[in-house]
C-alpha cells in the first residue's frame, strides 16, 4: 500500500533584483495578510532601508535588535503580541531574519524576509540558528511568506558577507554527500530532487565564480538566486540536509570553541575542504573546492579564519558530538586523522 506523503513549505513571492524594495508593499499585498506589520531590524539596515520599508506600510512599529539571542526573540515576541501585529517584516542580515523567523513561529504569524546582505541561506530557508550559552540551536520554523532581495542594497553590503554566502552555497557539495551516506548507512530519507537541486546550485555558483566581484551588483544577483535555490532544496527535503552536513557541524563546533572569530559561511567553506577530503581522500574534489573558495576571496585556512590550528583540530575531532545527524564524521575523527586531513589540505601547516 502506498503511504508516502509530503508537505512542502515554500515562500510564495520571491522578488530578486535591482530596486525591488519599492515593490515590497505590492508583494505583501498579494499575500492577503490581515493586520499591520512589525518591522524587525538592526541599526545599520534600519539606517539604509528602514524608511523605504516603513513608507510602504503607513509607518508601522519598528523593533531594533542588536544581537541574535533568545532574549531578543522574547522581546520581539512580546512587542508583536502587545501590538497584535498581523505579520513581521525582517529587514537586515542574518540576525534580524533569524529572530523574526523564530518570533513569527512563536506567535503563529508569518514573516517576510528583506535581506540587506547575502551572507547565508537562512534568508530564504525555514531554519534558524541562535546561540544559547556556548552552543547554537538550530531550529526548524516556517520559511518566509515572501523574500524581497534588492540587489542594489545587497551589493553595498561588506564584501565578506557576500563571499560568506558563496561559501555557504559551496558547502552543498559535501552536505549532499553526507546526506547520501546517511541514506545508505542509516536509512535517512533522501530526496533525489532536493539533492540534485542543491548540487546544481553549488555548481552554477562555482561556474559563475569569475563574475563574483566586489561592488558588482551582478554578484549579488548570482549569490541571492543561489541562496533562494538552496532554500527551495531545503523546503523540498523538509530538512536542512541538502545544505548542511559535516562541514556545518564543524562550523557550529568552531562557534563554541572560538566564538565570533569568523563568519558562518567562511567557517563552513573551510569545513567543506576538510570534509570533502574525508569523503574522497587526496584524489577527491577538495582542491577544486579550495580553488573555488580562493577565487571568490573566501578563507581556506585556519589563519585566514582567525582561529588557531589547535582550534581547527579540536573542532574536527569533536564535531560529531553536536547533534544526531549522521555524516562522514561517523562516531568521530581520530586526532591523527584530523591532523592529516587538515595538513594535507593546507588548512593548517605541518609542524
Ligand atoms: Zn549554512
Amino acid at each position: 500500500m502506498f503511504e508516502k506523503s509530503t508537505w512542502i513549505k515554500l515562500p510564495r513571492n520571491v522578488l530578486v533584483g535591482h530596486g525591488v524594495l519599492a515593490e515590497l508593499g505590492a508583494a505583501v499585498e498579494s499575500l492577503h495578510l490581515q493586520g499591520d506589520p512589525l518591522v524587525v531590524t538592526s541599526p545599520t539596515p534600519n539606517r539604509l532601508a528602514g524608511d523605504a520599508v516603513r513608507s510602504q506600510f503607513g509607518d508601522p512599529t519598528t523593533v531594533t535588535v542588536e544581537e541574535a539571542s533568545f532574549a531578543s526573540i522574547e522581546r520581539v515576541t512580546e512587542i508583536a503580541r502587545a501590538e497584535d501585529v498581523g505579520y513581521l517584516i525582517a529587514l537586515g542580515g542574518g540576525k534580524p531574519i533569524d529572530i523574526a523567523k523564530m518570533a513569527a513561529d512563536e506567535i503563529g504569524r508569518g514573516f517576510v524576509s528583506v535581506p540587506t546582505a547575502a551572507s547565508h541561506d537562512g534568508i530564504v530557508s525555514g531554519r534558524s540558528s541562535v546561540p544559547e550559552g556556548d552552543s547554537r540551536h538550530s531550529i526548524a520554523a516556517d520559511p518566509p511568506l515572501a523574500v524581497v532581495a534588492d540587489t542594489e542594497i545587497i551589493a553595498q553590503a561588506p564584501w565578506e558577507l557576500t563571499t560568506a554566502g558563496c561559501a555557504d552555497i559551496i558547502s552543498n557539495y559535501t552536505a549532499v554527500q553526507d546526506w547520501r551516506l546517511a541514506n545508505r548507512l542509516k536509512n535517512v530519507e533522501y530526496s533525489e530532487y532536493a539533492g540534485a537541486l542543491s548540487e546544481m546550485t553549488a555548481e552554477m555558483l562555482v561556474d559563475n565564480a569569475a563574475s563574483i566581484k566586489p561592488g558588482l551588483e551582478e554578484s549579488a544577483w548570482i549569490v541571492v538566486k543561489a541562496l533562494v535555490s538552496s532554500g527551495v532544496a531545503m523546503s523540498i527535503a523538509g530538512s536542512s540536509r541538502p545544505a548542511s552536513g559535516a562541514e556545518h557541524l564543524f562550523s557550529h563546533q568552531l562557534d563554541r570553541i572560538a566564538p565570533n572569530k569568523a563568519l558562518h559561511g567562511h567557517q563552513v567553506g573551510v569545513g567543506t575542504i576538510l570534509t570533502e577530503y574525508l569523503h574522497s581522500g587526496n584524489d577527491g574534489q577538495w582542491r577544486a573546492i579550495r580553488e573555488a573558495l580562493e577565487r571568490i576571496d573566501a578563507p581556506t585556512t585556519a589563519a585566514e579564519l582567525g582561529v588557531t590550528d589547535d582550534e581547527v583540530i579540536e573542532a574536527l575531532t569533536t564535531a560529531h558530538e553536536i547533534r544526531d545527524r549522521y555524516t562522514i564524521l561517523g562516531n568521530g575523527v581520530k586526532l591523527e586523522a584530523a591532523y592529516e586531513t587538515a595538513t594535507a589540505t593546507g588548512v593548517i601547516e605541518r609542524q
